[in-house]
């Protein structure tokens, strides 16, 4: 694999360049972190080292289209990898933040029913300067709104893809100065994640894919559930609780007749009261291999006052970027671009 810009760490930096004082390094590094400068715009140092840059570190990302959605407050962004696989980035402006959603991975293993990933299959993790990169570049495209927020849940699961995704989510904080509390992963549910994530400083936000309460639901919706069955996620998530004693979050993309029935709630709040736990729920996106159709809206006010009934507090997520395939789920690169008039294929 080529290394990118953005793979190496800052002493990987200071070895490549070699000779270097490293007040130059910290330049260069600054440069391209703090303020998302292109190597030809990091003008506080010599013009050699601006070409040794841009020959040595390439980007990692070579876009190939941009879709505006929402008054052009929500920007899909699909970008071609190196080895040619594609992957897509949403950048979402709110009144008070501005938010980037990045992949993890090329496809995903985890193959949710509902979900445009799942239903495509896995390529590849991506690299930490793949995921870096993501970010920077939305907070380049993003201009005088500075990014507040980055979320993944793109494409991939992030904590199937821990030892590159963590070294990514310490970059976005330490250099890219992102506040941890402002970096949320999402997880279907990998346990061994969960654990991991456990064990490290930085007091990230969590949100779990749960979607069912029911384990032979959850078994077919989500397979992973066959291997992590709920009580083992729970147990995972009190060791979590107790540890960070952070507030989680557990999403529900609302799927007519499969989980949202009085009978569902109960169970949702059930799982979710002795974590104290936030409910996002999801109206569901429509994708090509699902045929379920998601709750009516007021069926989703309906369920939510249930939940509230139940002492559980959940809020409808707004669906951004629907029209644009950019909406949670529906992150599905193409499975073809002619690029450089070469077609790429995907692996099947
Ligand atoms: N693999 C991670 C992160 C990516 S999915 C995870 O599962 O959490 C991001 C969110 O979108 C998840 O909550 C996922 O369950 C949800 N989602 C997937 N498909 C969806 C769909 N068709 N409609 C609405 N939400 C969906």
């Amino acid at each position: 694999m080529v290394t990118t810009r953005y793979d190496l760490s800052r002493s990987e930096l200071s070895e490549l360049l070699e000779g270097e004082p490293h007040y130059r390094v910290d330049q260069v590094w600054d440069g391209l972190h703090a303020q998302h400068r292109e190597p030809a715009e990091l003008t506080n140092v010599p013009k050699a080292l601006r070409n040794t840059i841009e020959e040595l570190l390439p980007p990692a990302l070579t876009p190939v289209r941009e879709v505006k959605a929402d008054n052009d407050k929500t920007i899909k962004q699909l970008w071609q990898l190196t080895d040619g696989h594609l992957v897509e980035s949403v950048l979402m402006h709110y009144r008070d933040r501005s938010t980037v959603c990045v992949s993890s991975q090329a496809g995903c293993a985890m193959a949710c029913t509902f979900c445009a990933t799942g239903q495509v299959g896995f390529d590849r993790h991506l690299t930490t300067g793949e995921i870096v990169e993501q970010v920077v570049r939305a907070a380049q495209r993003s201009g005088e709104r500075r990014v507040s927020n980055v979320v993944f849940m793109g494409m991939g699961e992030p904590l199937a893809n821990f030892d590159q995704v963590w070294p990514a989510v310490e970059r976005i904080h330490d250099d890219l100065g992102i506040g941890a509390r402002k970096i949320t992963l999402s997880t279907v549910g990998v346990v061994p994640g969960i654990e991991r994530l456990t064990q490290q400083d930085l007091p990230v936000s969590l949100a779990v894919s749960l979607h069912s309460a029911n384990d032979r639901i959850r078994n077919r919706i989500a397979p992973i559930n066959r291997t992590y069955p709920l009580r083992k996620l729970a147990e995972a998530l009190h060791s979590y609780r107790r540890a960070k004693n952070r507030r989680l979050s557990f999403e529900w993309a609302m799927m007519a007749g499969v989980n949202d029935s009085e009978h569902a709630a109960r169970e949702l709040a059930t799982f979710a009261r002795p974590f104290n736990a936030h409910v996002n729920l999801i109206p569901l996106n429509p994708t090509p291999g699902y045929s379920t159709p998601g709750t009516d809206p007021e069926s989703i006010i309906w369920f939510q006052d249930v939940l509230d009934s139940l002492g559980v507090n959940a809020t409808i997520r707004a669906n951004r970027g629907a029209d644009i395939d950019a909406a949670c789920g529906q992150l599905r690169a193409e499975q073809q671009v002619a690029l450089r008039g070469k077609p790429i294929r995907r692996k099947t």
